[in-house]
């Protein structure tokens, strides 16, 4: 998978895929992730990238013109219907799509190449949203100063799900929402610390007990934190 991110803050990005698992991916080529600064293509004199918005308001818009550009660099095209299969291009944006962890392998089961685009200020033009975009997402119902964090998350999101990504001492299929659940609690030793003891059933190597334990404990922490996660279509999902 490719990963290109569009931002008007290329430094913001810093180390911050050169960690764990998303750096490990990186160097076994299962992603390759590139961070462009907007400003190389923006073609006036001064480099704006944005501007003041049509109808008056506060605060400025992202241009159009060297998002148009960037794209046209990246996959060849700027027409939707010709982007090659496999091709995502994902406006960051409180209005999209929430992200979930469906969402995530949807695209790292489908996409080859996302581009991302990181909106500043009151957003970005819309005809980049109706013309260029095929995925609007947004990484929850708040507001943040600009899409980068919002880019690093979905990043890492779908770069964990990547076959072979997590490696053979994880795995993703016990995550939280994986199931529909929460995940269950985990330990490690000492078995006793400051008084307090790890679950005996962890420790008497009676597989079978220690599944039915996790699961039932998924499911309160679910009860407590989650309850809109075990409505199903038909109100309470039976598990
Ligand atoms: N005026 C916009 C609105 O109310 O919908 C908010 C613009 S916000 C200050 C600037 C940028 O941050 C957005 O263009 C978007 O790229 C990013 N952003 C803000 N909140 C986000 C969220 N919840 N999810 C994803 N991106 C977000």
């Amino acid at each position: 998978m490719k990963i290109d991110v569009l931002t008007i803050f290329p430094e913001f990005f810093g180390q911050v895929f050169d960690f764990g698992i998303i750096r490990r991916a990186k160097l076994a080529g299962i992603v390759e992730i590139n961070v462009h600064d907007i400003r190389e293509y923006a073609t006036d004199k001064h480099k704006m990238t944005d501007d003041r918005p049509f109808g008056g308001g506060d605060g400025m818009v992202m241009k159009a013109e060297p998002i148009f550009l960037a794209i046209e660099h990246l996959i060849g095209t700027s027409d939707r219907a010709a982007y090659p299969t496999g091709t995502r291009v994902v406006l960051l944006s409180p209005q999209g799509r929430p992200l979930k962890q469906t969402v995530a392998k949807e695209f790292a089961d489908d996409a080859t190449h996302i581009v991302m685009i990181c909106g500043r200020y009151e957003g970005v033009d819309e005809r980049v949203n109706e013309t260029l975009v095929t995925d609007e997402i947004s990484i929850g119902d708040y507001v943040l100063s600009g899409g980068e964090p919002a880019a690093i998350v979905v990043t890492d999101a779908i770069v964990r799900l990547l076959p072979e990504a997590l490696g053979s001492e994880t795995s993703a299929e016990n995550d939280s929402f994986s199931d529909g659940l929460l995940d269950c609690p985990h330990y490690t030793r000492p078995a006793e610390f400051r008084g307090m003891k790890v679950p005996d059933v962890l420790l008497n190597g009676n597989h079978a007990e220690i599944e039915k334990w996790r699961r039932e404990m998924a499911l309160l922490k679910t009860k407590k934190n989650r309850p809109d996660l075990l409505e199903g279509e038909n109100g309470e999902r039976e598990r």
